[in-house]
């Protein structure tokens, strides 16, 4: 039995332009048959299948490779960390990755989280008890004293439930590497940047270079794949050094980091969704703008923005991802907006955006060889979506135009299902930012957002 998708244009992740008029024969084992125009497609058997695509773009579904699915839309640390038991986060993590499909994405990467959240996920999926987007899990955060999820005082410690594990030496890392890896996770992830900053104000990594090579070292010798949050100059180049696979952030990156880079082969996955919607939607009234936080994370954004542009032109391969999981950016909502951010401040055409987010970020993901790329033996994860984000990378955004969403040749059937944000988190007693939900923004900020441009 054969699926026919006929297909009004169709962009395959790896080509310039879309072509018009194709047809997309999938077989019984959820992969690619066959890809040619309508007109040369082979008939329709009796038992076939087809579905009228001819007035969609379709292309390969999207991937995210930063969407924390245990963060649960968090407020604070504290949400983060410890006020839902691991067993209610692992359920609201598959609840929530539901609404990741529905925005067209099929393929992520939840690069660090508590427990075995996101491993667990992904498995329930993969077992077929659950629709999902195929997930690629870390496990916690490797963390050192005054490292990224060490946040809490010292008499407090990093706490069992919290998102990052503290190791106080090589043999410790090496042993949670191993643990994590028993397992069962697809990568580790590195908390390298510190809290500490020189005069300058540069941040100093909270790991030694001797100690990032080390866990790296490990983490590849078990085949598993490698991902840092590096913000700071000293943790990319530490990073980058001892060829971490996929390295977060990046803003404050020089030529040393970009030469060592190239030389590793490693990629970036910028994620400036998260600081663009703290400057864009921060009200007054909440902690981080009576912090100062907005105005802070807006001059590290345009120091990135000039960056991370150095890097692509270097020819550093960046993916698209967006720190989903925090409450200024909720599941669903707004992982389309990194494409957007893509082409408007870093310098990338719509097709390259579009690249980033299927074929370059496939790369890192599970089954990397079989999605991102539409053409035959791939596995059939695509989506079709009303006008062409070629023309409007915006588009993307807008969940109406997201019409359908296949993994494996499947379509998702997901039901569109609200929640209160007060139950599943909000335990914590002063909070970063309220919920942003693209609802909630609009009516807040009704000439701000772009998406009524998007709508034209
Ligand atoms: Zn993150």
């Amino acid at each position: 039995m054969t699926t026919h998708v006929r297909c009004g244009s169709l962009f395959s992740g790896d080509d310039a332009a879309p072509r018009r008029n194709v047809t997309l024969g999938i077989g019984d084992d959820q992969c690619i048959a066959f890809l040619c125009d309508t007109a040369d497609a082979p008939p329709v058997a009796v038992h076939d299948t087809v579905l009228d695509y001819s007035n969609l773009f379709v292309m390969p579904g999207l991937i995210d490779v930063h969407t924390h699915l245990a963060y649960g839309n968090a407020k604070s640390e504290e949400d983060i960390d410890l006020y839902q038991p691991l067993e209610f986060r692992a359920l609201r993590a598959l609840f929530f990755a539901q609404k990741v499909v529905a925005a067209g994405y099929t393929s992520i990467c939840s690069p660090g989280d508590a427990g075995q959240v996101s491993l667990s996920v992904r498995n329930a999926i993969n077992f077929g008890l659950f629709e999902g987007p195929r997930v690629t899990a870390a496990g916690r955060y490797l963390t050192t004293r005054q490292g990224l999820t060490d946040w809490y005082p010292t008499w407090i410690g990093v706490p069992d439930t919290s998102i990052g594990r503290l190791v106080t030496s090589k043999d410790e890392a090496i042993e949670e590497i191993r643990v994590q890896v028993k397992n069962g996770v697809d990568c580790i992830k590195l908390a390298l940047d510190g809290t500490q900053t020189r005069g300058n104000g540069e941040l100093i990594a909270a790991f030694t270079q001797d100690e990032t090579t080390t866990m790296v070292t490990e983490a590849h010798r078990l085949g598993r794949k490698v991902v840092a949050h590096a913000m700071g100059r000293e943790a990319v180049l530490y990073a980058a050094r001892a060829g971490v696979d996929l390295i977060f952030h990046a803003f404050h990156l020089d030529d040393a980091c970009i030469d060592a880079i190239l030389a590793s082969g490693s990629a970036i996955g910028p994620t400036m969704t998260f600081q663009r919607n703290i400057i864009d939607f921060t009200q007054p009234h909440e902690p981080a703008a009576q912090k100062g936080r907005p105005a802070y994370v807006e001059r590290q954004y345009a120091i990135a923005c000039e960056n991370i542009q150095k890097a692509r032109k270097a020819g550093v391969p960046m993916m698209t991802g967006t720190d989903t999981g925090f409450a200024v950016t909720p599941y669903g909502e707004w992982h389309a907006l990194e494409l957007e951010i893509f082409v408007r401040d870093l310098g990338f055409t719509p097709a390259e955006a579009l690249r980033c987010a299927t074929a370059v970020a496939a790369r890192f993901v599970n089954h990397g060889s079989k999605v991102g790329v539409l053409e035959p033996g791939r596995l059939a994860d695509f989506i079709a979506v009303e006008g062409s984000p070629l023309d409007n990378i915006a588009i993307l955004q807008d969940k109406a135009r997201i019409r359908h969403v296949h993994i494996g040749g499947k379509r998702m059937q997901i039901p569109e299902r609200g929640y209160d944000p007060r139950q599943v988190t909000d335990r914590s007693l002063a909070n970063w930012t309220d919920l942003y939900t693209q609802d909630r923004v609009r009516e807040l900020y009704p000439a701000r957002r772009q998406l009524a441009a998007a709508a034209e």
